[in-house]
Order: C-alpha cells, then sequence, then structure tokens
C-alpha cells in the first residue's frame, strides 16, 4: 500500500447554508466589554465561528426536518412519544422513557427521586448542572475519578474511569447506605472529553451492586465514548458503536441525557431507567417540571427530531467523521505546538490555559481571560472550563480551585468546514504567539448559581 491510513470524509453533503457575518478586530473589542469579557453574554450575530458549545448547535439532517412535519402536536399519547420511546429502548436498551426539555431537566427529576438529605453522590468528576442538581435535593458530591483525569500531560486513553479504590473507600468510610447512587459520566466533559472504558464500568456495576448502589449513566455523549472504546480497547474493534453502545449502557441502571450533544437535535433529553417504582415517581414527577410524560417539555416534532437523530447518529461513519474532525483541530493546534489536553476529547479540544498564560495565576481567571482574547483575535466563540465553572464549595463557601484550567473549543455537529478549523487553529497560535502582555481579570459580578453562565469580568 502506497498510503497508511485510509482518510475519513464527512458521511454527508451540503443542502442549506447560514451565512456568517465577519467583524473587524475595533467591533469585537467594544462587545467583549458590553458582555463583561464573558462568552456567554454575546450576541451570537457578533461571533464568526461559534465554539462555545456542541450544545443544541448541530445541524438536522433532511430526515430529521421531514420528521418535523410529522410532529403530532397532541397533549397526550403523541406518536412521536412512542416512536422514540422505541428507539430509546432499541439502541440504549432501558425500559422506561420519560422525556424531558433538556439534560438538566432530567438531572433535576432523578436527584429529587433518588437523593435522601445528607446523602453522598460519587462521580468521576463533577458535571455543572449534574453537581448542582444532587446539592440542591441535599447530596453532596463527591469526586471518584482517576488521578491521571486531572493531569493534561497523561496520555492514558481512558482519563474518564472512576478510581475503584476511591469509590471503595468512599463506601467504607460513610457507609453503603449513605451513598445514593453513582454518576458515571461518559465521556467525561470537564477532563476535556475523556471516554470511560467498558472494563472500568463493568467493575463500578459489580461493586455498586455488591452494595446495592445504583448505577446512573450520564449518557449525553455516550455514543461517541463507544467510538472511543471500539478504536482503544481490546476486544471491541470488529464490534459497531451500537453494539459497544447497548453493552456499556447495560451496566447501569438508569441514565440522564441531554439530546443536544449525541443525538443531533437543537433541543430535547431524557430520563430512562428499568426500574418500574423510580419509573413510577418520575412519571409523576414530570407533570409537575416539564409536562405530561408524553411530552416532557418538548414539542412533538422535536421528539420526532430526537427518534431519527439517534438512528444517525449511532452509525459508525458519522461518530467516526465526528470525533476525528476534532482530531484534525488537535493535530492542527499540535503542529503549532499550543498546549493542550491529551488525547484528544471527543467533542472539543481543551487549551491548558495554565501553560498558555503562565504569568495569570488562577484567580484572575486564567482561562477566562483566553476565551475572550480568542474572540477579540478572530470572532472564534469559546467556554472556560476552569476555576469560573468550578464555582464555589457549597458549604464553605471557598472557590474550587481545580487542576484543569481549560478553554474548550468545543465542535458542533455537521456544522462546519475543515477550512474553518485551518481558521481557528491559525488564531489560537496568533493569541499563542501574543501571549506576554495579556493582563488577569477580577470578577465584578457574581450569580449565585452556575456563575460562569452570567459573571462579569474587568481587566485588572
Ligand atoms: C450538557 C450536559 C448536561 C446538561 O444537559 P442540558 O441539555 O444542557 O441541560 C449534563 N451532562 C453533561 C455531561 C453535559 O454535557
Amino acid at each position: 500500500m502506497r498510503f497508511p491510513k485510509r482518510p475519513w470524509a464527512e458521511p454527508f453533503k451540503i443542502k442549506v447554508v447560514e451565512p456568517l457575518k465577519v467583524t473587524s478586530e475595533e467591533d469585537r473589542k467594544k462587545y467583549i466589554v458590553e458582555a463583561g469579557y464573558n462568552t456567554f453574554l454575546l450576541r451570537s450575530e457578533d461571533v464568526y465561528i461559534d465554539l462555545l458549545t456542541d450544545s443544541g448547535t448541530n445541524a438536522m439532517s433532511d430526515y430529521q426536518w421531514a420528521g418535523m412535519m410529522l410532529g403530532d402536536e397532541a397533549y397526550a399519547g403523541s406518536k412521536n412519544y412512542y416512536n422514540l420511546e422505541a428507539n430509546v429502548q432499541k439502541f440504549y436498551g432501558y425500559k422506561y422513557l420519560v422525556p424531558t426539555h433538556q439534560g438538566r431537566g432530567a438531572e433535576n427529576m432523578l436527584s429529587h427521586c433518588l437523593i435522601k438529605k445528607g446523602q453522598y453522590v460519587p462521580g468521576n468528576m463533577y458535571f455543572t448542572t449534574t453537581r448542582l442538581h444532587q446539592e440542591l435535593a441535599g447530596g453532596t458530591f463527591v469526586d471518584v475519578i482517576i488521578d491521571e483525569a486531572h493531569n493534561p500531560q497523561s496520555d492514558f486513553p481512558f482519563k474518564g474511569n472512576v478510581s475503584i479504590q476511591k469509590f471503595e473507600d468512599l463506601i467504607k468510610k460513610v457507609g453503603e447506605k449513605n451513598v445514593a447512587y453513582i454518576t458515571i459520566g461518559a465521556t467525561v466533559n470537564m477532563a476535556g472529553g475523556q471516554p470511560v472504558s467498558m472494563e472500568n464500568i463493568k467493575a463500578v456495576h459489580a461493586l455498586a451492586h455488591k452494595h446495592g448502589i445504583k448505577v446512573v449513566l450520564d449518557a449525553t455523549r455516550a455514543m461517541e465514548n463507544a467510538y472511543f472504546i471500539q478504536q482503544r480497547e481490546a476486544g471491541y474493534a470488529d464490534k459497531t458503536v451500537a453494539e459497544i453502545l447497548l453493552e456499556f449502557t447495560s451496566y447501569s441502571d438508569a441514565a440522564t441525557m441531554s439530546g443536544k450533544k449525541d443525538l443531533l437535535v437543537n433541543i430535547g433529553g431524557f430520563v430512562a431507567v428499568n426500574d418500574w417504582d423510580l419509573f413510577e415517581e418520575l412519571r409523576n414527577l414530570v407533570v409537575i417540571y416539564e409536562g405530561l410524560h408524553t411530552y416532557g417539555g418538548l414539542a412533538g416534532r422535536d421528539m420526532e427530531a430526537m427518534a431519527r437523530g439517534i438512528e444517525e447518529a449511532i452509525q459508525d461513519d458519522h461518530i467516526a467523521a465526528r470525533v476525528n474532525q476534532v482530531a484534525y483541530l488537535g493535530n492542527l493546534l499540535d503542529e503549532y505546538k499550543i498546549p493542550m489536553v491529551k488525547p484528544y476529547g471527543g467533542h472539543a479540544i481543551f487549551l491548558d490555559a495554565k501553560k498558555f498564560y503562565e504569568h495569570i495565576p488562577q484567580n484572575q481567571y486564567t482561562a477566562q481571560v483566553l476565551a475572550a482574547e480568542l474572540y477579540i483575535n478572530s470572532g472564534v466563540r469559546t467556554m472556560e472550563r476552569g476555576i469560573v465553572s468550578a464555582g464555589r464549595d457549597k458549604d464553605t463557601g471557598k472557590e474550587y480551585a481545580p487542576a484543569l484550567e481549560l478553554v474548550r473549543l468545543t465542535i458542533p455537529r455537521r456544522v462546519y468546514t475543515q477550512a474553518h478549523l485551518d481558521i481557528v487553529a491559525y488564531s489560537v497560535a496568533e493569541v499563542y504567539e501574543n501571549r506576554k502582555n495579556v493582563k488577569g481579570f477580577k470578577m465584578v459580578y457574581e450569580p449565585k448559581y452556575l456563575r460562569f453562565f452570567q459573571a462579569r469580568f474587568d481587566k485588572i
């Protein structure tokens, strides 16, 4: 063979386009000040390439849009609900489904049902909304991820894994009755989109069940996780992503899901469980917070788009193109010697802000500064995933200072071309070259919950 590896390509072509607006650097300096140096507070029309998040920013297919026209907007018993239920059962393997408007709706209800005040909820690194709902339900989150996850330089292939030792130590320390359940995020967003191995979730499931503890999967990016297992774990190379996902979910008792990620839609989520009594309780709660149990805050057409999104997202060629596009950006940045988390994540590249701006201490919001500088340079919008996102300890009120101080360049699914990513990489390289004279921030407005969304900053 003349070439070592066959290149990949997108398994689709483009039918509808949306023009982008290019702004001047002078304008962008004004916009970012107006936004309090918080990329969440920019107007989207002032953004050139939007890598804020892969949440709800996906491009839907003609098959999904056709499904939108078949929305059955009945208050109760919509046809689209049954289509969604059938596909969740078929591809995720859970018995019962309650749709929600998005992932946090599912987290709210599940935390409400499963956590008794004072209980502990271990998990493989926190996620912002997940931890807050656990705390609001009276629980205390405990991080039981392996140590490698906190090290951006470690090239361990499954940095999302739970430390079985830490999980076991917690059970011993507080007693199994005081552990509400364990959450497994796959892939782990805050660790840099890092996967969990099949071997690990199997071991977690065995230990949890020995102690009568439920395993709850945050299935938001579980399909991307399944792809990494196919690529990296012995014995899975010849299995499809669909087969791997079904085995993976079989080691959990329930799942919360943000359909806005893996499932190629703009809105939607669900909670899925195997236990009838838990289902009964969730089905009852959903009418308080979301809507009737056969729509959960979604229009019929949105449930149809999600049902069809599952079918498309689970295809091996889709996931391969998705994850490899992220790696394409990673490889470009690597050529420019940009400090970032390795291995590359499934949904995003995470810049290592501590290494980027070695002269800006973490309490001056290093990653927040970097996100603002990237926007000013080129109109590329990214997201802080460091001390601002981590927030404060619920008991002491002190700021968490996470080991990882990152900026996330998140790739929306089926939205941008490689040429867009060339521009992004070039822009990051320019900002890196000009890193010396950049100054830190102070926070001038801090909201009480999930402060990263609406906090405002000023230059020191
Ligand atoms: C986005 C996300 C959620 C929350 O879902 P929403 O749809 O944004 O409410 C939960 N967990 C993870 C890992 C996520 O990325």
